[in-house]
């Protein structure tokens, strides 16, 4: 697709969320003038408003507002989805397989408004569970979404809309890059209400401890489950070289760095400075035994990975968490 030229139009679909809000806030530090920054939440729920950006509020679920969300526009960015953590995709499965819409509607504005690139946020949850029974899980390569039995719900909607972005590339020409995100993380993610995921799930529950002099922890499922996180820096990082490359292939975005969560709990604990004893809840949401990122294809396309590492990561969002709370006290 090629570099994005400073005076191109962008529009950023799910701005008002984590990974979308950083990303209208790295195109603007990359000199991008013209940004369509778009979510459905009002906007004072979104986790960051970047000035000079044109803000919109509008529910890319219907197609009218697909074809206003990319009238004029040189480069679509979707990164809106109704989704949340373990906690919340398998308990509103029908929310999340709505999804569809979002992105069917914005590849077909996008198509018809003649841009030259489209950007889908996919996910490791399109990877079928048998690979992902045992925490020293073998990493997942791209190959192995296929045949495919993905996670229900949320997995099969980012199958099929990566599939979309495929059939729209072949038949009418429509450049598309495809990131299958490994669990990211970092200041801005959400840290409660239900959608949180684990590593801002773990440092809210620790922090909390911290500042009600608790001594406990509630863990999910038995802690030996394990899974890779990646930064948020380096999913920008990610983001950029997929679109700028041409990268027509679904292609892991994560970290290779695998921990267990009972690790993930001590990385935290380390950070805030204690011990605290672990409530292991067995019957709560756990999602698969273990998954990691397999980098090859990765390192072969683009000649990098992600490589923050965790603990530093965590500590930067730890931090932001921290502060959010005790603002709040
Ligand atoms: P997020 O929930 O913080 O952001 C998604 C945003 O989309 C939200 O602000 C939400 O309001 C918005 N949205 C939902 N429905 C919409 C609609 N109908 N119209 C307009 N906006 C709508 O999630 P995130 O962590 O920033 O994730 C961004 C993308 O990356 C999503 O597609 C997600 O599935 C994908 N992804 C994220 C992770 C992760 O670990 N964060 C992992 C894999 C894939």
């Amino acid at each position: 697709m090629s570099r994005i030229l400073p005076d191109e139009r962008i529009v950023v679909a799910g701005a008002g969320g984590f990974i979308g809000g950083h990303l209208v806030r790295d195109l603007r530090a990359r000199g991008v003038r013209n940004v369509r920054a778009i979510d459905v939440k009002p906007l004072d729920e979104w986790h960051q408003v970047i000035s000079g950006v044109e803000n919109r509020v509008a529910d890319l679920r219907e197609s009218h507002a697909c074809a206003d969300a990319c009238e004029g526009m040189d480069w679509v960015f979707n990164l809106a989805c109704d989704m949340g953590g373990i906690g919340f995709i398998e308990t509103n499965k029908a929310a999340c397989m709505v999804s569809v819409l979002i992105n069917t509607h914005l590849l077909m504005a996008a198509q018809r408004q003649g841009v030259r690139g489209f950007f889908f946020a996919s996910s490791a949850c399109v990877y079928a569970a048998e690979r992902q029974t045992t925490p020293d899980v073998v990493p997942l390569k791209e190959s192995d979404a296929y045949p495919a039995m993905p996670e229900d719900g949320y997995g099969w909607e980012k199958l099929f809309s990566e599939r979309m972005c495929r059939h729209f590339y072949e038949d009418f020409g429509m450049k598309s890059s495809v990131a299958r995100f490994h669990n990211v993380y970092g200041p801005f993610g959400t840290y409660e209400g239900g959608r949180e995921k684990a590593p801002a799930a773990i440092c809210r529950k620790v922090i909390e401890a911290k500042l009600n002099g608790r001594s406990d922890i509630e863990v999910w499922g038995d802690g030996e489950q394990t899974r890779s996180f990646m930064y948020i820096d380096d999913c920008l990082t990610g983001i950029h070289l997929l679109t700028e490359r041409d990268v027509r292939e679904p292609t892991n975005l994560g970290s290779a760095e695998l921990v267990s969560i009972n690790q993930l709990v001590d990385i935290v604990e380390g950070i805030a400075g204690l011990r605290l004893s672990r409530r292991y809840r067995l019957d709560a949401p756990k999602g698969v035994r273990g998954r990691s990122s397999d980098n090859t294809r990765v390192r072969e396309l683009l000649s990098w990975e992600p490589s923050t590492a965790l603990r530093e990561g965590i500590e930067e969002t730890y931090r932001w968490i921290y502060d959010q709370m005790a603002k709040r006290r």
